[in-house]
């Protein structure tokens, strides 16, 4: 049996890893100080024997028992939540990537990366291959997320060849599913909330940028494939659905699936807003046999049901503390 680390355990993609690696027998243990994440993600796994939680900011290091593998996950991850305190936001990609390190280091385990799609900017190649450097902005508003990944892979690659840490490198495309928070701000949770309550769908700009999403299940597949690779083989290497959308047409397919009377209005394009993104992942295909197998209509009713669900709940609780 092994013990695993998970930083970042209690957010979005942390909490479905955490379950699924418990599924299989694994001890897990959670790292996270909720900064973006939520106690609620995990509760099911609170009082599970091969489930353990420790509240810790990875900025600062954190004496822990043995473990075989890490998965770092520790960072905010929604344009929303990272540009919220941008200069915390680069500390803990560097910092947190410093520290988990550390432990890979003194513990002599493997350690996984998740990196971004992010560090290809706004891309002039596309799709997006993973010899691709990339087009990104230093100095802009999504610079701390964009630089602050684009060190964390240097560090990892520094660390590999200088103290021979066994790491892997995976750069994580558009991800979605059920287990999004309200508050998330990205996109595909922002829209479904506002068609599931018939308000305003809200496209940044004019709808023409794309991106590729994939759904939750299919990325955690290749987490695991990629931690069982064989030690020569470090990435980094692009995981994500190369079927790409604008976001105009993902709006109106939110609409339909979710029999809604939104109307879409337009916004402002936030600033450095990358107009198109598709991952290459011949790379994937070829070392994890894996590629994604839920289309984006199937992925997008899984999480309408999900958010319905949710607000239905929130209805009755609320109902209930009205005593209505
Ligand atoms: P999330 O915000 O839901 O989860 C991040 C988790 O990290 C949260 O639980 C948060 O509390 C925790 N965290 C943040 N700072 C911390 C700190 N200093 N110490 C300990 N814990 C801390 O985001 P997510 O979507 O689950 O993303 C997880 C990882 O995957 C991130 O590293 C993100 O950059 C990467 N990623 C995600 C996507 C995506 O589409 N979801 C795409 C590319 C990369
Ligand atoms: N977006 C949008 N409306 C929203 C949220 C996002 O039009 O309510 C757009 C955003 O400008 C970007 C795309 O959707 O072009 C994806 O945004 P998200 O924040 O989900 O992730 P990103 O890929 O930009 O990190």
């Amino acid at each position: 049996m092994k013990r695993i680390l998970v930083t970042g355990g209690a957010g979005f993609i942390g909490s479905h890893l955490c379950e699924r690696l418990i599924r299989e027998g694994n001890r897990v243990i959670c790292l996270d100080n909720f900064l973006t994440g939520r106690k609620e993600y995990i509760t099911h796994l609170i009082g599970n024997k091969l489930f353990e939680l420790v509240e810790h900011d990875i900025m600062y290091s954190y004496p822990m028992d043995h473990v075989d593998e890490i998965y770092h996950l520790a960072c905010p991850a929604s344009p929303v939540h990272y540009q919220r305190d941008p200069i915390k936001t680069m500390k803990i990609s560097v910092l947190g990537s410093y520290n988990a390190l550390g432990m890979a280091k003194r513990h002599d385990a493997k350690i996984l990366l998740a990196s971004t799609s992010e560090i290809y900017g706004d891309p002039l190649v596309h799709p997006q291959p993973e010899h691709y450097w990339g087009n990104v902005n230093t100095i802009g508003p999504r610079s701390c997320y964009d630089e602050g990944k684009r060190c964390a892979e240097t560090l990892f690659m520094d660390y590999y060849r200088q103290e021979k840490v066994r790491i892997k490198i995976v750069r994580i495309f558009n991800t979605y599913g059920p287990g999004m928070l309200p508050d998330d701000g990205r996109v595909i949770s922002n829209f479904i909330l506002q068609a599931l309550q018939n308000q305003d769908i809200t496209i940044y700009g004019d709808g023409s940028q794309t991106r590729s999403f994939q759904y939750i299940d299919d990325l955690i597949e290749a987490l695991l494939k990629m931690m069982r690779t064989d030690e020569s083989f470090i990435g980094p290497v692009n995981i994500g659905n190369p079927r790409e959308f604008t976001i105009k047409e993902l709006a109106e397919r939110i609409v339909a699936l979710s029999d809604s009377s939104s109307k879409l209005v337009y916004k402002p394009l936030p600033v450095d807003d990358p107009k198109q993104r598709q991952p290459d992942i011949t790379l994937a295909r070829e070392i994890l046999d894996w590629e994604p197998a839920i289309r984006l209509d199937e992925g997008l009713t899984k999480m309408i049901r999900f958010f319905r669900e949710q607000l239905q709940q929130e209805s009755i609780e609320a109902n209930i503390s009205l005593g209505l």
